[in-house]
């Protein structure tokens, strides 16, 4: 190992001490969602100039206009998803890979689908670099789903959506879980749909601002 990359490996450890407290204090309990975070290094799914901040709770921006979540909200969304290591789950909106990269974690698959591709490139080189091997990537438009790798055991949207495209809830297990920031841009909320054998049941978590989903795929 170079001198160079010794150095620029912080551990981080007060940082991600604080930030495992914080999640705590919002009733974010289960252990196996914390030890992800913990684990997974953040600060090399955004760009170096932010590195001092990887472990804030706080989005920040990953290049083309879009952003990684706020940790609190990954977990949030994670924990409602209620996860076996059976599941194979479709993820809408790879970004940065985070994400994608604590729910392979605690599933057996994730299905990640993304309309830009350098972001979707750079997913899967950090991934693959990280050695998680099960997620399998593809450049697509969202709103249409997998339909090749479809029924989902969960489904998650990390895009505002108005509503909750058709396709997907279609690609979506009886029995299966969805969870969407929903609604009109700047009011969404977000939401959590149980697809039961005969009806949808859908329930308000809290409000949530995530960047749209946007039609059709991009370069
Ligand atoms: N889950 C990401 C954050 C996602 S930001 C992470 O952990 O970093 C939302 C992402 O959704 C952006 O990368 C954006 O390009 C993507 N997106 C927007 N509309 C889309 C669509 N129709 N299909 C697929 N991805 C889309």
């Amino acid at each position: 190992m170079t001198r160079k990359s010794q150095t620029a490996m912080p551990s981080f450890l007060p940082q991600k001490a604080r930030l495992l407290m914080t999640l705590r204090a919002q009733a974010i309990m289960q252990p196996d969602i914390l030890s992800a975070i913990e684990t997974i290094p953040r600060e090399q799914f955004i760009p170096d100039s932010l590195h001092a901040h990887a472990y804030e709770n706080a989005s920040l921006p990953i290049g083309y206009k879009q952003t990684i979540s706020q940790p609190y909200i990954v977990a949030v969304m994670t924990q409602a998803l209620e996860l076996k290591k059976t599941h194979r789950v479709l993820e809408i909106g790879t970004g940065s890979g985070y994400q994608a990269a604590i729910l392979s974690r605690l599933s057996r698959r994730v299905y990640t689908l993304e309309r830009l591709r350098p972001l979707l490139i750079s997913a899967e080189n950090r991934l693959k670099n990280m050695q998680i091997s099960n997620i399998t990537y593809r450049h697509g438009d969202g709103a249409k789903g997998w339909p090749e790798a479809a029924p989902f055991d969960r489904i998650i949207i990390t895009c505002q959506v108005a509503e909750i495209p058709a396709n997907l809830l279609d690609q979506l297990k009886i029995g299966g879980i969805l969870i969407a920031p929903a609604g009109p841009s700047g009011k969404e909320m977000l939401v959590r749909v149980k697809r039961g054998e005969d009806r949808i049941e859908k329930e308000e978590l809290m409000p949530v601002r995530f960047v749209p989903m946007l039609a059709g795929i991009d370069r």
